[in-house]
């Protein structure tokens, strides 16, 4: 069965098109470079994403603190992760790249602060 997408490895976005290639693979064409094939081959295995979020904080300043994956989290698990995130209240003082939640589910993904708190 044959399948769109669009490469998001980088701005010029190629509408590729994969189909199985009869040997547990895809043949990707439309792909102005070789990015292309390795893009849809993730995405049509195991397609992945960074997640970005907000949490709670105990700071009257900035109630909400940004967050996001230090990779890509494959993206069947991001609903979870968005859950206990959401459920969280942190203590403050807090600094940009500080880990948050290491190896969030043994997946070797950290969740990390995306700016300080400044308190
Ligand atoms: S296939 Fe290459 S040129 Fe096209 S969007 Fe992907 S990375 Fe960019």
């Amino acid at each position: 069965m044959k399948k769109s997408l669009i490469c998001l490895s980088c701005p010029v976005g190629c509408r590729l098109e994969a189909v199985p290639d009869g040997k547990n693979d895809w043949e990707v064409s439309g792909n102005q470079c070789p990015r292309g094939v390795v893009y849809a081959r993730n995405e049509l295995t195991d397609p992945r994403r960074i997640v970005t979020a907000v949490v709670r904080s105990d700071s009257e300043l900035l109630p909400f603190i940004p967050v996001r994956t230090d990779r890509p989290l494959p993206r069947r698990m991001a609903a979870r992760l968005l859950n206990e995130l959401y459920r969280m209240q942190i203590k403050t003082p807090v600094k940009c790249g500080e880990v948050l939640i290491k190896d969030f589910d043994q997946t070797g993904v950290n969740i990390v602060f995306s700016s300080n708190s400044n308190n």
